[in-house]
This record gives structure tokens, sequence and C-alpha cells, in this order.
């Protein structure tokens, strides 16, 4: 299976394509903010993070199922992981970011997702 840090996979490729499409233009990968968020808009002090369902453990989703084997292996990994993403939003929106999460299985309603994604991008902080 795909590491957790494994990077430019094919729906974020999507994602970044469909925003830059839509005129957007961000930063990726950027190391010094908490988390590396995927996609950063500094102008709009905005981030997206693109979560696999399983490897972020999307809360309810059919995809972030437990394998039923190795349990004492993937729990602490995925908890671990589950942990690190809270505390990099946390940290995130103490530095004045402000944080959007598409999960993979949203990408299922590809042009809604992307919709969202713009609507966040165009809010502005009241
Ligand atoms: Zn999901």
């Amino acid at each position: 299976m795909r590491g957790v840090r494994s990077k430019d996979t094919s729906i974020e490729l999507m994602v970044r394509r469909a925003l830059h499409a839509k005129g957007y233009r961000y930063r990726l990968h950027e190391k010094h903010l908490p988390g590396t968020p995927d996609m950063v808009f500094p102008g709009r002090r905005k981030v997206i993070f693109i979560h696999g369902c399983f490897w972020h453990q999307h809360r309810g989703c059919p995809r972030a199922k437990l394998p039923t084997t190795n349990t004492e292996y993937w729990l602490p990994k995925l908890s671990r992981n589950v942990k690190r993403d809270q505390e990099a939003k946390r940290e995130l929106a103490k530095l004045g970011w402000l944080t959007f999460v598409i999960w993979e299985c949203e990408l299922d309603e590809f042009d809604k997702t992307i919709r969202k994604a713009a609507q966040f991008l165009e809010m502005t902080a009241s």
C-alpha cells in the first residue's frame, strides 16, 4: 500500500488541475507550514488538504474501514495520522490560516467538491 506521505497522487492532481482551471494559483506542499498542506493559497491565507479516506480515517466513511487483520499494526498507525491532522489544523489556525479538507470519496462528486473548495477560497473572514 501507498505510504501516507506519498504526494502527487492522482486525486491530488485532479483537484489541482480543476482549481488551476478556475484561475486559482497556489503553492504545493509548503514544508514550513504545520502538516505540510497539499495546496497553499498565500494571499488568501488558506490551505487545502487532500486526504485519502483510509490513511486519514475519514469519520463514518466506508473507505476508512479498518482491515480485520493486523489491527495492532494499523490502529496506532492510523490514530497517529488522525492526531497529526488535528494538530496541524490547530497550529495552522493559530498562525491565522484557514483549513479545508477534501476527502478522496468526495471526488466521486467531483464538480460539487471543486465548487465547495472554490467557495471556501472565496469566503472572506467576517
Ligand atoms: Zn471518505
